[in-house]
Parts: structure tokens; C-alpha cells; sequence
């Protein structure tokens, strides 16, 4: 058995009931094979596949906060420091009821590559707690964020692990966090990304995600001599990501029709209106239903089913799994040009392959939603610094970053005769830097 196959194995055997890590662990892997086979005897002894597979760290723990009527509550919360090859430990922190110890381990696992592919000093990890924010009082969310950053601030620090926002952690709860981590460790440092302005925070991280995303796809269409202007685009979630994806899109000169939530989605053919969503989203944090108040002309529709509106460009920005082979089917027949993954793992195996043997050009996420860790770092550079950078400079250096990552994926699928395929191109890039780190520092 190849050492890549024997590893794929084993990571399952000895991590049951995980199966959205053994899915990352399997399509890394198995990318990156070309790399692994040219010296597979010497990765085999120096264990290297074990020791990337394996975090390095991590923290599983009790959260206990009380509620508004007085009852205590528990939750789990989650660190796992994945590797540190290349700088301190950097991955957001998910608060979803979903959350479990695999989900952590598949983003953290994914957050190694997408990292290093930023070209910036971050190691890969990811954190989180399965607590539930919706419909939690503020000092609810106070309590917990509190709760949580007591135990979690014994392990993180400015040089060794800097988590950031993800699916439920946004400002607020990121300054909740930041307010107890200083009380706690009397230290004003960079500790936490995605912080406020006024007290550490970078211009152009709010929008960060969603602009990188569009930025990785503007450049691979010029590179392939079509133009974003005129396009019709479907996103689907109505979160950071997809505000900001949609934003940056109509700029950009593109029509997006679409945007979902988690009961149901928005077909809106003359253009989704931003400043609306933003009110509903960011604002009164409501349902989609809403927006029908706003755009009377427009449709909702309970479940999901933004992949069947025809569009050129799908930019699934929700949650992992979301796209489907059905949905993949649809947008082929639909003659979608890209799929690129504002959201992490959003498209399943099959459905990846179905797009990319239709002759779809298929972002995946660790490449096309890089600008937020990217950003992420940028603020953690200002901190240091001590200076904040205006908006135009971040997103400058942001636009910058997502067209180097663009043609460092595309050069590395050249080399290994993957032309266009840019799920080993972004493999085998981030891979091979953190390979480099790894030898270097020998067997730790
Ligand atoms: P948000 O919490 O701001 O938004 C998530 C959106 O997805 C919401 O519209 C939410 O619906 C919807 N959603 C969440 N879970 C489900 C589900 N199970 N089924 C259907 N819809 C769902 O998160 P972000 O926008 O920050 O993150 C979205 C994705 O992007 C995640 O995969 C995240 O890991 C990834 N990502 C985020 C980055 C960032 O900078 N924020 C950086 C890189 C990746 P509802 O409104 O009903 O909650």
C-alpha cells in the first residue's frame, strides 16, 4: 500500500466518528501525492504524514456560564493547534451547536495550508464551542465568551496562538473575549484578530473574506481572458462572507442573484440590495424572510436552492457540505464558468469532481477565503507595530495577496501537469512551504 493510502487508513481507524476530517485529511492527501511519491521512502521514516496529520495540541473543556433565568449552563469548548511550522497558531473560533472535535480538527487541519498560502508567518489551528448565540441576551453571550476565554487564555498569547472570528464569532463576541483575556493576563496584545477599531483592529477585516474571494476570481478570469463585469453570480449564506462577497461582486460590475440563510433563500433577479441585507443580517441579526419588506419584487423560499438559479459564477459561502452532486449538476447544466468556496469545505467530494470534470474552474476554499486570515495577519502586524494602516492600504496589500495566492496555486498545478486544477495546485503550494518548515526544524 502507498504510504499516502496507508496514512488515509489510519487516520480514519484511529479517528472514528470524525468524518469531515477524515474528508479534509483524504483530499489533501491525495493531492499532494505527486510531492509524497518523488520521496516517499524518506517522508515514510521521518514519519512526516503522521506528524502532519496529527495536531500538535489539543484542548477539549468544560464551559460553564449561567443563563437569564438563573440556570447554569454547560458547554464544551474546543482548541486545536494544529501545526506550527511556520508561525503561531492562527484559525477562528466556530460557535455553532454542530461544533464537535472533528469539525475543529477538519478546519484546523485546512487552516495549515491556507495559511501558508497567504505567503504570510502563520501556523494552522482552529477553536470553538458547540454554544448556541441565537437568541441569547447580550449578557448571555457575555457570560459565555467570559466562561470560555478563563480557560482558553492559559494557552493562547500573541506569539503562540491568535484566534479570530468564524460562523458565530463576530465583534461582539470577539471583544467579549478580548475584555476578559486582559483582565485575566493584564496584557494589552494582539491576542485576539477581527478585534474593534478602537481598540487594536484592522480597516478592511470585516470585508476581508468576501472581497479576497472576489479578488482570486476576478484574477482567474482575466488569466482566462473572460471579465467579471456583466456576470450573474449566486451566493449562498447571508454572513460575513456572503455581505461582503456580494458587495465587492456588484462593484466589480457583476449581478448577484441570490443569498440563503439557515431556513431558507432569496432569488432577487434584478440584483441583491446590500444595504438591506446588512440591515436585516448585521443590524436587527433577523431572518431572510425580511428582505421581501425591502425588495417586494423579489422571492423566498423556505430550504435550499440557490444552485438551481442559472448563474456564471456560484459562490457557495455558508457552511461545509452545502453543494451537493445535485447542485453541481444543476450548475453545469446551467453552464456555470467558476465555482469558487467563500465558505470552508462548503462542496462534497462528489461534487467537486463533477465540476471539475465538467471543465469548471473550482476554487477551493483554502485558496479563495484566505483574505480573512490574510487580513487577520495584517492586523496582527499592525499590532505589533503599534499603527493602524488606512482602509485603501489593507485592501491594497489584501487585492495583492489574493493575486499572488491565485498564481502560486496556478503555477504549482503547471509544474505537477495539473493545468486548471486548482485543488492540487493549492494542496501541493501550501504544502510545499510547510514541508520546507517541517525538514528543517527536524523530528518536533
Ligand atoms: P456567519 O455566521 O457570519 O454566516 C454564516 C451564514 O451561513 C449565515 O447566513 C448562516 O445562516 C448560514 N449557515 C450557517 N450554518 C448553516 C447550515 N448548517 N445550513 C445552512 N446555512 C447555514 O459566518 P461567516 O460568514 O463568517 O462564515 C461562513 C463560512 O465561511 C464558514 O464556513 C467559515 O468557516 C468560512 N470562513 C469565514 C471567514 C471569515 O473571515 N468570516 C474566513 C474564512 C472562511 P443564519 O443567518 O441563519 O445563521
Amino acid at each position: 500500500m502507498s504510504y499516502v493510502d496507508e496514512i488515509i487508513s489510519q487516520v480514519t481507524e484511529k479517528n472514528p466518528a470524525e468524518p469531515e476530517f477524515h474528508q479534509a485529511v483524504r483530499e489533501v492527501l491525495d493531492s499532494i501525492r505527486p510531492v509524497i511519491e518523488k520521496n516517499e521512502e524518506k517522508f515514510r521514516k521521518d514519519a512526516l504524514l503522521e506528524r502532519l496529520t496529527n495536531p500538535e495540541r489539543q484542548i477539549k473543556f468544560r464551559v460553564p456560564w449561567v443563563d437569564d433565568n438563573g440556570n447554569v449552563q454547560v458547554n464544551t469548548g474546543y482548541r486545536v493547534q494544529f501545526n506550527s511550522a511556520i508561525g503561531p497558531y492562527k484559525g477562528g473560533l466556530r460557535l455553532h451547536p454542530s461544533v464537535n472535535l472533528g469539525i475543529i480538527k477538519f478546519l484546523g487541519f485546512e487552516q495549515i495550508f491556507k495559511n501558508s498560502l497567504t505567503g504570510l508567518p502563520i501556523g494552522g489551528g482552529k477553536g470553538g464551542s458547540d454554544f448556541d448565540p441565537k437568541g441569547k441576551s447580550d449578557r448571555e453571550i457575555m457570560a459565555f465568551c467570559q466562561s470560555f476565554m478563563t480557560e482558553l487564555c492559559k494557552y493562547i498569547g500573541a506569539d503562540t496562538d491568535v484566534p479570530a472570528g468564524d460562523i458565530g464569532t463576530g465583534a461582539r463576541e470577539i471583544g467579549f473575549m478580548f475584555g476578559q483575556y486582559k483582565r485575566l493576563r493584564g496584557v494589552f496584545e494582539g491576542v485576539l484578530t477581527g478585534k474593534g477599531l478602537s481598540f487594536g483592529g484592522s480597516l478592511a477585516r470585516t470585508e476581508a473574506t468576501g472581497y479576497g474571494l472576489l479578488y482570486i476570481v476576478d484574477e482567474l478570469l482575466r488569466s482566462h481572458t473572460y471579465s467579471i463585469e456583466g456576470k450573474t453570480v449566486v451566493v449562498s449564506g447571508a454572513g460575513n462572507v456572503a455581505i461582503y462577497a456580494i458587495e465587492k461582486a456588484q462593484q466589480l460590475g457583476a449581478k448577484v442573484v441570490t443569498c440563503s440563510d439557515s431556513t431558507g433563500w432569496v432569488y432577487d433577479p434584478e440584483g441583491i440590495d446590500v444595504a438591506a441585507l446588512k440591515e436585516i443580517k448585521e443590524v436587527k441579526r433577523a431572518r431572510l424572510t425580511e428582505y421581501k419588506n425591502y425588495r417586494p419584487n423579489s422571492e423566498y423560499h423556505e430550504g435550499r436552492g440557490v444552485w438551481q438559479i442559472k448563474a456564471d459564477i456560484a459562490l457557495p459561502c455558508a457552511t461545509q457540505n452545502e453543494l451537493g452532486i445535485e447542485d453541481a449538476k444543476a450548475l453545469v447544466a446551467n453552464k456555470v464558468i467558476v465555482v469558487a468556496e467563500g465558505a470552508n469545505m462548503p462542496t462534497t467530494e462528489e461534487a467537486t469532481k463533477y465540476l471539475q470534470d465538467n471543465g469548471v474552474f473550482f476554487i477551493p476554499g483554502k485558496a479563495a477565503n484566505a483574505g480573512g486570515v490574510a487580513t487577520s495577519a495584517l492586523e496582527m502586524s499592525q499590532n505589533s507595530e503599534r499603527l493602524s494602516w488606512s482602509f485603501e492600504e489593507v485592501d491594497k496589500q489584501l487585492k495583492g495577496i489574493m493575486e499572488g495566492i491565485y498564481h502560486n496555486i496556478d503555477d504549482a498545478a503547471k509544474r505537477y501537469g495539473y493545468e486548471d486544477n486548482f485543488v492540487v495546485g493549492a494542496n501541493i503550494a501550501g504544502f510545499e512551504k510547510v514541508l520546507d518548515a517541517m525538514n528543517a526544524q527536524g523530528i518536533v
